[in-house]
């Protein structure tokens, strides 16, 4: 589900006409649906309500205090592959007892204090990270609760940079030899086994992999539940989202062709497809999910400033650019461009929609075909709420957007647009 559309010609999220917010706010702006974030949730919840489970919403996609707020709200847990992630859900009134702690490259610093916010569970991907952690527990006279991500060597047919489940990837434990791992990690002092997590990718839109991964790492699983007394058995996140929101909904919607091709997987599929085979398992079922939650939950709109007709293309200018949405440029993400003004039927051309970087990549759209909009106009780029703001940076010297929250009728900033002056700020004292 998602809470954009068009009513009295003008694009709506929920309540809120977003013509207000980018008279009111400005832009760059990203706006997100509180709705939306709940929906996904819920679904989610209920999708597994078959078997013991727990919803770790992977923070590094959105981590804005009030995305994280509204989800512990919810009483979602939380995976998060920082200290920063870690504090930020603290601060956001979320469980450190409800989190897990995933990421090859854990610092001292983070695992102590992790260890001392008592967090659920460390997703450790290697042995040498389990060994520093028995190391750094002892020395706090505590035990860490440790799981090993497993490298399940499936391939998740997703673009390359955003595939972590096969053999090349940096990720994880090696199928073959995670057996071993998990026996010599049962005889550091300082460690509990508490479960086993995977995680094989992002962006997936079919079931096939994470069944073969599922089926694959089961039996591991239940083997370690007997052996070590493991509680919990994590399949990561990765559940993809439609790009094209039209699709989806499956409203005949002007700015998408149907493609059954492209259909997505749908959260209740994916739950009916996996959840009989974890059920056997008789172990907790965490997920991580992330784009599922927020992805589709947030926009982030831009205003035209040019159209400039070259010999080759015509080039709409917006003023977001690939500092504010990098996915275009990282890889190759695609976003729905769509007017804040309802446009009339059948009236396109064919157009790059590209920001004011200065770089080649920073475009968000090549070729295609979009309605009428003019300088001065505002549009929006749907499918922003996961890993927009959040690899927002200030190349460029260029702040950050303001980020808003709608829910119902109401619109608040929940992060105001960075000003030069918090830029300049940590670097005038060297001036001086
Ligand atoms: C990034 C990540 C996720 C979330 O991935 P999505 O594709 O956004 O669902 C979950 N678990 C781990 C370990 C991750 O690194």
């Amino acid at each position: 589900m998602h809470s954009f559309h068009y009513h009295n010609g003008s694009l709506h999220c929920e309540d809120v006409d977003l013509t207000t917010i980018s008279d009111q706010h400005g832009t760059p702006a990203y706006v997100y649906s509180a709705a939306t974030l709940r929906d996904h949730y819920r679904r989610l919840d209920m999708a597994l309500a078959d078997i013991d489970h727990a919803i770790e919403y992977a923070v590094k996609a959105n981590s804005n205090l009030s995305v994280l707020k509204l989800l512990a709200d919810e009483g979602s847990g939380f995976d998060i592959v920082s200290g920063g992630e870690l504090r930020r859900v603290i601060e956001a009134g979320g469980d450190p007892g409800k989190c897990t702690f995933a990421g090859v490259g854990k610092t001292r610093e983070e695992i102590e204090y992790a260890l001392a916010e008592e967090i659920y569970c460390f997703n450790a991907e290697s042995e040498e990270e389990v060994v520093f952690i028995s190391k750094v527990a002892g020395e706090m006279g505590k035990t860490a609760p440790v799981a090993f991500r497993v490298n399940p060597n499936v391939d998740a047919k997703t673009h390359k940079y955003i595939s972590t489940g096969k053999s090349e990837n940096k990720f994880g434990v090696d199928f073959e030899v995670i057996e071993d791992a998990y026996a010599r990690a049962s005889k550091l002092p300082n460690i509990s086994l508490r479960g086993l997590q995977m995680h094989i990718g992002s962006q997936l839109t079919s079931l096939q992999p994470f069944i073969e991964a599922v089926e694959k790492v089961s039996p591991l699983a239940t083997m370690l539940k007997e052996t070590y007394g493991i509680e919990f058995f994590s399949i990561g996140g990765g559940v993809g989202i439609v790009y094209d929101p039209a699709l989806e909904s499956g409203k005949d919607q002007w700015w998408t062709e149907q493609d059954e091709e492209q259909k997505p997987l749908t959260i209740e599929q994916y739950a009916q497809g996996v959840v009989p085979v974890l059920k056997k398992t008789g172990l907790k079922i965490l997920l991580e999910p992330g784009r599922y939650i927020a992805g589709n939950a947030g926009v982030l709109i831009t205003s035209c400033l040019y159209e400039k007709r070259g010999s080759a293309k015509t080039f709409r200018i917006v003023d977001a650019g690939m500092n504010d949405l990098i996915r275009p440029a990282l890889y190759e993400g695609h976003h729905e461009i769509v007017p804040l003004r309802a446009p009339t039927e059948g009236n396109t051309t064919s157009v790059d929609v590209v920001g004011p970087v200065c770089e080649t990549g920073d475009f968000f759209c090549q070729d295609r075909e979009l309605p009428d909009f003019q300088p001065g106009e505002a549009i929006a780029l749907l499918s922003s709420g996961a890993y927009g703001f959040v690899m927002a940076s200030n190349y460029n010297s260029r702040p950050l957007p303001v980020e808003i929250l709608v829910d119902g009728s109401d619109a608040r900033v929940i992060r105001p647009r960075q000003t030069m002056d918090d830029i300049l700020e940590s670097e005038r004292a060297a001036l001086r």
